[in-house]
């Protein structure tokens, strides 16, 4: 057994609003650069992608896709947008599974051809039927969001799913939420859980900034529905997300100008934000509250441990000023960071302050805070990310503590 980090929810360049650097070998490199083993292709449904892919990607027997210059794994994915606008992750067992599905798919979609993320006339239940023919994984995506997730619409899987509910494979948490919010409500006990980036650029802010740690058997797609099942083969072993605050739907919020509001005075406003007259849509924290039947969190046994992280290149970008995450100095002092101590999860929750500080002092500082639960983050909500603040800022504006973050060592979370 050996252990694969591994993102299965990205978009390529044929999904609305994504970046035209989401090709194989840029989602390849980015994949390296930041410790990734397997990623899913996403779109795959998606006919010019699906060319790209089988162009770029070498097939294996396991049912995996190599990339010959990197060695990375891809597993073919999409993501489905049903009749009520309720996305679905799925993971397909081949690139001819994916053939399949798409001529299942095509008669009922008006835009397959020509968008990456496909929408479909069914309901998530007659989706799941067809699903499962083709032997494929699913599961809802960012289940608590608000535009276009299976809690936005029901109250509980069942609604959705009806008696498919039991084909469920996983359930995404996104990035606002984790196991600490959804294990308060009973029903998602029995399920796996993933955390992935739903990445549409390849940088390392974005690509992998959410991910599962796998421990396989044998890198294969049978290994990984052993992981989603919990039989023998595969096993999910770490949970790894960011601070739910740092999502862009934690708090509930105006989605024009941002205000957040508490949920009963967004009821109070009829969800109609008195600054703008701009929707005010329901955070993910409210909506998780109301579904809660646990006044705790009470994981299951077979929950593996959560590290809650904040984008590495974030934190830099913070340190030393700078407003834009990608610019070339953050990027310098990164590629530094990672290169010495292995991984930005090396770096985030090993690397010695005294050694970053050989880098970089600011980023030392600021990462030192980071572990100590010193530095706040302001809640993202109604569409904007949450952010980084650092203790001053955040004491200015009152933030609250719940806000706060506390770190522990990768260590100190594997031993729950
Ligand atoms: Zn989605
Ligand atoms: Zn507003």
């Amino acid at each position: 057994m050996r252990t694969y980090d591994a993102d299965f929810h990205l978009h390529s360049k044929y999904s609305g609003g994504t970046s035209p650097k989401m090709v194989v070998k840029e989602i390849a490199r980015g994949a390296v650069r930041k410790g990734l083993d397997i990623v899913g292709t996403g779109d795959i449904l998606h006919p010019r992608w699906r060319k790209h892919v089988r162009r770029e990607l070498e097939e294996d027997e396991h049912g995996l896709l190599r990339e010959p210059r990197t060695g990375v794994l891809f597993v073919p994915t999409v993501e489905i947008e049903d009749r009520n606008r309720v996305h679905h992750l799925v993971i397909l067992p081949s690139l001819d599974e994916a053939e399949d599905l798409y001529e299942d798919l095509e008669p009922h979609s008006p835009d397959i051809t020509e968008e990456g993320r496909p929408r479909v006339d069914l309901s998530g239940a007659e989706l799941i039927d067809l699903l499962k023919e083709r032997e494929c994984l699913v599961g809802p995506a960012h289940a608590f969001v608000p535009w276009t997730s299976v809690f936005k619409e029901y109250d509980s899987l069942s609604e959705c799913y009806g008696d498919a509910v039991d084909r469920v494979d996983f359930v995404e948490l996104g990035l606002s939420a984790d196991s600490s919010y959804a294990d308060r409500i009973s029903e998602l006990h029995d399920y796996t859980f993933l955390t992935c980036s739903d990445a549409h650029s390849p940088y390392p802010h974005r690509l992998g900034r959410e991910f599962v740690r796998l421990e396989l058997e044998e890198p294969s797609y049978d290994a990984i529905k052993a992981a989603m099942h919990r039989k023998p083969g595969g096993r999910v072993v770490l949970n790894v997300g960011l601070v739910p605050e740092l999502g862009k739907y934690n708090r509930t919020a105006c989605a024009r100008c941002k205000r957040q509001f508490e949920l009963e005075e967004a009821e109070r406003l009829n969800w109609r934000c008195p600054e703008c007259g701009g929707q005010i849509k329901k955070g993910v924290r409210d909506r998780v509250l109301e579904l809660a039947d646990l006044e705790e969190p009470e994981h299951p046994d077979h929950r593996p441990p959560y590290l809650r992280i904040v984008p590495l290149s974030e934190l830099i970008a913070k340190a030393l000023g700078i407003s834009t995450v990608t610019a070339k100095k953050v990027n310098a002092v990164w590629s530094a960071l990672v290169r010495r101590f292995g991984s930005e999860i090396d770096v985030l929750v090993e690397a010695p302050p005294e050694e970053v500080a050989e880098v970089d002092e600011r980023v030392a500082e600021l990462l030192k805070a980071f572990r100590e639960g010193s530095v706040s983050i302001r809640p993202g909500g109604g569409g904007r990310y949450g952010e980084i603040v650092t203790g001053e800022e955040g004491e200015e504006e009152g933030e609250s503590e719940d806000g706060r973050v506390v770190q522990r060592t990768l260590d100190d979370v594997l031993r729950g």
